[in-house]
């Protein structure tokens, strides 16, 4: 039988090349993964590649054009013909008290962690209807849940994730497509250098667990979330947190 196909936004990189790499050693998908830069887009391919895991592209697209989403989602479905997975995990961070935040800083942050969802589910569910299936996993963050000094844009993005995951659910449960999100707590990856390490401190005292997570911690529960058979899970959440959502 052929291979499901996944796509993951941010997949070559941090939690998102995680989710790619778990997906491609479940032997049930070929993954293609969205970058923003072309270079670190076909260094990732030939790297995984060279250690075995060869269902893999990646392409160049960002996430917060509509216009590019929609073509290379057209694309991607003229050649392999079915759509069967979307994790939509890029993101970013421009932490900044409100006082402080641009214009630009908050916008930047909406549209790359909330706006990307539509622009890549809404070409990719049109295919999940005619197919009659299909696995949405949206990455929020527990900030989305608790909030974060600093972090009123990422947030506000990050917690209107769980707003848009459960109405999506609503309409297409009937379809066999499920949308679920995930909130990882403090996971280790380029986002994390941005946390100075006086607050890092603090964060670490704070997990239940004593520490940081890792990227393949959530790229199994993504894997988990995208199989075929957890078609009864859908419009719910799930922390990875370490147990700092229990405080
Ligand atoms: P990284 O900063 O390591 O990676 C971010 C990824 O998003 C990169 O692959 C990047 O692509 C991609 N990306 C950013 N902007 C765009 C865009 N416009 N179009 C396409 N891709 C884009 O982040 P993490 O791996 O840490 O985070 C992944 C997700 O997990 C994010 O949504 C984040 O909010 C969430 N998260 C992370 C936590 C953590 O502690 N790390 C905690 C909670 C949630 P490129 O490689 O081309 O730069």
């Amino acid at each position: 039988m052929a291979k499901k196909i996944a796509l993951v936004t941010g997949g070559v990189r941090g939690i998102g090349a995680a989710i790619t790499r778990e997906l491609i050693k479940s032997q049930q998908y070929f993954v293609i993964a969205f970058g923003t830069n072309t270079e670190r887009c076909q260094k990732f391919v030939a790297e995984e590649k060279a250690k075995g895991l060869a269902d893999l592209d990646a392409i160049n697209c960002d996430v917060t054009d509509f216009a590019a989403c929609q073509k290379t989602i057209a694309e991607i479905f003229a050649k392999y013909k079915r759509i069967d997975v979307l994790v939509n995990n890029a993101g970013i961070t421009r932490d900044k008290t409100l006082k402080k935040m641009t214009k630009e800083e908050w916008d930047a942050v909406i549209k790359t962690d909330l706006d990307s969802l539509f622009t890549m589910t809404k070409p990719v569910l049109e295919i999940m209807l005619e197919a009659q299936y299909g696995r949405i996993i949206n990455i929020s963050s527990v900030n989305g849940h608790k909030g974060g000094f600093g972090q009123t844009n990422y947030a506000a993005a990050k917690s209107a994730i769980y707003g848009f995951t459960k109405s999506l659910a609503l309409e297409t449960a009937r379809k066999k497509i499920t949308v679920n999100s995930i909130s990882p707590g403090y996971i280790e990856t380029d986002m994390m250098r941005d946390i100075p390490k006086d607050i890092m401190d603090k964060v670490l005292a704070e997990i239940p667990v004593g520490r940081i997570g890792t990227a393949e911690e959530v790229a199994r529960l993504v894997a988990f979330l995208a199989d075929e058979a957890s078609g009864y899970i859908t419009g719910a959440d799930f922390d990875i947190n370490g147990g700092l959502y229990l405080r």
